[in-house]
């Protein structure tokens, strides 16, 4: 009777969340009791739903295929089947014919919007604005759960300094602190308060770990990094998603880290994910990165890669194939104890009940909710305001801009100006062909009178695999008429860049200008009109030096989703104030890479010691836009910078920021740090702190940020965090190359 009380007492004392988990954790238990091995590996094993099902699944020489082996129980998730009827059929197999009737768990990869498609994730990124980004990434949970998915892959959190690596379109850029602000508002949007809810969805923060610094930016290719640079750089934002955002699911990444497969990688996934950060949710492989293991020469064959995988911590393998064939042997054989296939099984039901799968299998099928909610009047407002907040104005001579409501002859000009698919990205599998506002379109409603000429084609090849050869184009006959057009006009719009598929994954580039002959179209143009307004819509920072030096007004859209047009044209003629702020450091030239500004100083930090210093003889190593940047038609100034101590690690720094325009704007206040001697070398300047304000008219307003340990420390090359007593310099300003100075100590 004793231990009854006990036990009567330890749970009136639980909180009801902790009750809930602990009845969880029960039901998995009894779940597991009655689970054979098979069934168990059956958990751990994920197919993709787009080809044919009814074929022998690959790695069975018996002939089963998918559907058999769902009905079987050996299916524990299905990726890339969407739609309420769809999903709920497949469910059916799992749930009626197997054994045991466990729900399977639906992945899609809803990057940025699910049908209602908003900016790409980069994009969303310059906003800097949390709120808007975790509304996003909530809108795409509402309609993606309507579609009967209950799991998306992402966010992608990879830090990246090589835009040559096409997938920076789909990240929040170089920085570590701001990417982790970002990677947490995204998950808190997909993952709601309520994971049971049937409009709340698992994230999915994905490639542990460093696949954005794949080598010459070339996707796929070897990672050799420091461990200092895995602790401080590429970490951060994962840490971050589990330990701030609860993230329920992590992906492995394709490439090696210290010689071993991220697949496969004990260091990783036991030592840092589930050790040290007590991950509690499962790690997926990454599209056959498990097979991969293979070609890497780590594996020998498909046996070894599940052995391999599993025990090192991977718990589901997305189309390898290697578990359900392979696993169940290498228990009875000893190679995989029934212990650590326990554990994967167990964090796997844990998300799936934590989503109610267990309470009802089919929640998230609902076909009226998929009717009311894809493409919903709030969606397509959202979508809106958050390409609008993702534009950066990078110049804007004379003030140019913003064009007047009464301009008249106005010439657009640019394949991109006309185009309804590049403006939604890459990386938009729900998305619908041909659904964005064009430009042209936006403009409509602004000078119907605008006249369009293409110029240059953009692609030559079929769109759908728009590759760089496909760009080469040398089709020069469109010239003429935007030569024409523009010297007939006061003003001349031109929308350059990147073809939606120009980014993405497998979209690496060794040129990074604009493609084709978009550069010899603008210099033809300037040569008739210079008066210039040069849109950019593209999946990276592009070395667009020419336009910088001589076109009055640039304006980076990125790819700003299904409102591309209307966003742009809103900006153009004032009607929005921009207040994007670049994510990335845009390059001068492709040599320039890697070029970010959080480096280290060298021994020979400057021109003093004449040619002997890091620098190229042929051009400045300056970037062409520093982290940070982006102008408003507001103008700002900072004055008043101080920091107090108001702890022993901690500090509140002041600031005031006054808008000396006559025009009511929003500033990103940008603070940043710099230790100056430490027992590692710290980097010249390290994001600490920013916030985005609208700041009025005439108005001044004081900005504070606090300090503490989790901003003043950092990682040693044996991952121990550590705060040291020191000097610090300290700046806040608009960007990342400008501000106000000052500096404390840790005494
Ligand atoms: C990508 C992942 C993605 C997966 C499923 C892989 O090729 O690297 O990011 O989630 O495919 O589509």
């Amino acid at each position: 009777w004793l231990c009854t009380l006990l036990l009567a007492l330890s749970s009136a004392c639980s909180s009801p969340k902790e009750q809930a988990e602990k009845s969880i954790e029960q039901q998995i238990d009894d779940l597991i009791a009655q689970m054979t091995l098979e069934e168990k590996v059956g958990q751990m094993n994920q197919y993709n739903g787009f080809y044919d099902m009814t074929g022998p699944a690959p790695s069975e020489g018996n002939a089963k295929n998918k559907y058999e082996h769902i009905k079987h129980g050996l299916v524990g998730s299905m990726l890339n089947v969407k739609g309420a009827e769809n999903v709920r059929k497949m469910q059916q197999l799992a749930v009626d014919s197997s054994r045991l009737g466990i729900p399977m768990i639906f992945g899609f990869d809803v990057i940025h919007g699910h049908k209602t498609i908003f900016p790409i994730p980069l994009a969303e990124s310059a906003s800097w604005d949390l709120e808007a980004i975790e509304k996003s990434a909530r809108v795409a949970a509402v309609e993606a759960s309507a579609e009967g998915l209950n799991w998306t892959f992402a966010p992608m959190v990879d830090i990246s300094r090589d835009p040559r690596w096409g997938r920076v379109m789909e990240g929040a850029g170089e920085d570590p602190y701001l990417g982790s602000k970002i990677g947490v508002a995204r998950i808190k949007g997909f993952q709601g308060d309520d994971l049971s809810a049937n409009n709340t969805i698992a994230a999915c923060a994905k490639h542990w770990a460093g696949y954005g610094f794949a080598e010459g930016g070339r996707d796929y290719n070897t990672v050799d990094v420091s461990t200092s640079t895995l602790y401080n750089v590429i970490f951060p934002p994962f840490k971050a998603a589990i330990e701030e955002a609860d993230v329920k699911t992590i992906m492995n990444s394709f490439n090696i880290i210290n010689g071993i497969p991220a697949t496969a990688n004990e260091f990783l996934l036991r030592d840092v994910l589930k050790g040290n950060w007590e991950f509690s949710g499962f790690v997926v492989s990454d599209w056959s990165s498990g097979a991969e293991m293979i070609a890497h020469g780590y594996a020998k064959d498909l046996e070894d890669v599940a052995i391999k995988a599993t025990n090192a911590g991977s718990d589901m393998d997305m189309e390898s194939y290697a578990n359900v064939a392979n696993l169940v042997d290498a228990v009875k054989n000893g190679k995989v104890r029934e212990k650590v296939i326990d554990d994967a099984v167990r964090r796997i039901l844990r998300v799936k009940f934590e989503l109610g799968l267990f309470d009802d299998p089919y929640r998230y099928c609902d076909e009226n909710r998929e009717k009311e909610l894809l493409f919903h009047p709030d969606h397509i407002a959202a979508a809106l305001d958050m390409a609008r907040k993702s534009i950066v104005l990078l110049k804007n001579q004379n003030s140019l801009l913003p064009l007047k409501k009464t301009q008249k002859k106005i010439a657009v000009i640019g394949a991109l100006a006309n185009d309804k698919n590049s403006p939604l990205g890459n990386w938009r599998m729900a998305g619908d062909d041909n659904t964005a506002v064009s430009v042209l379109e936006g403009l409509t409603s602004y000078c119907p009178d605008a006249s369009y000429a293409e110029g240059a084609r953009l692609v030559t090849g079929p769109e759908a695999f728009a590759t760089e050869l496909e760009i080469n184009t040398t089709d020069r006959s469109g010239f003429a008429e935007a030569l024409k057009l523009a010297k007939q006009s006061e003003v001349v719009i031109m929308v350059l860049g990147e073809h939606g598929l120009h980014s993405g994954e497998a979209r690496s580039r060794a040129d990074l200008g604009l493609p084709g002959l978009q550069q010899e179209l603008l210099e033809a143009v300037y040569q008739v009109n210079p008066n210039i307004v040069l849109v950019l819509m593209n999946g990276r920072p592009l070395t667009v030096c020419w336009a910088e030096e001589h076109v009055p007004a640039i304006v980076e859209a990125w790819q700003p989703g299904i409102q591309a047009g209307n966003a742009i044209v809103q900006v153009l003629f004032g009607d929005y104030n921009p207040s994007g702020k670049l994510p990335m450091t845009f390059p001068r030239s492709v040599a320039h890479i890697p070029v970010y500004y959080n480096a280290f100083s060298t021994g020979r930090p400057g021109p003093k010691t004449e040619v002997f210093w890091p620098h190229y003889m042929d051009q400045t190593h300056q970037p062409l836009f520093p982290f940070g940047y982006g102008l408003s038609y507001s103008t700002f100034e900072y004055s008043g910078l101080s920091v107090q101590q108001t702890g022993p690690q901690q500090f509140e720094v002041s600031v005031q920021v006054s808008n000396t325009s006559s025009t009511n704007g929003e500033e990103v206040i940008q603070l940043y740090i710099r230790d100056r001697v430490a027992s590692i070398v710290r980097p010249v300047k390290e994001l600490k702190g920013f916030e985005k304000r609208m700041i009025k008219a005439g108005e001044t307003v004081t900005i504070k940020f606090k300090l503490t340990a989790k901003e003043l420390g950092f990682y040693n090359g044996k991952g121990q965090f550590l705060v040291e007593a020191g000097d610090f310099d300290l700046w806040v300003g608009p960007n990342s190359a400008e501000g106000l100075h000052t500096e404390f100590s840790i005494h």
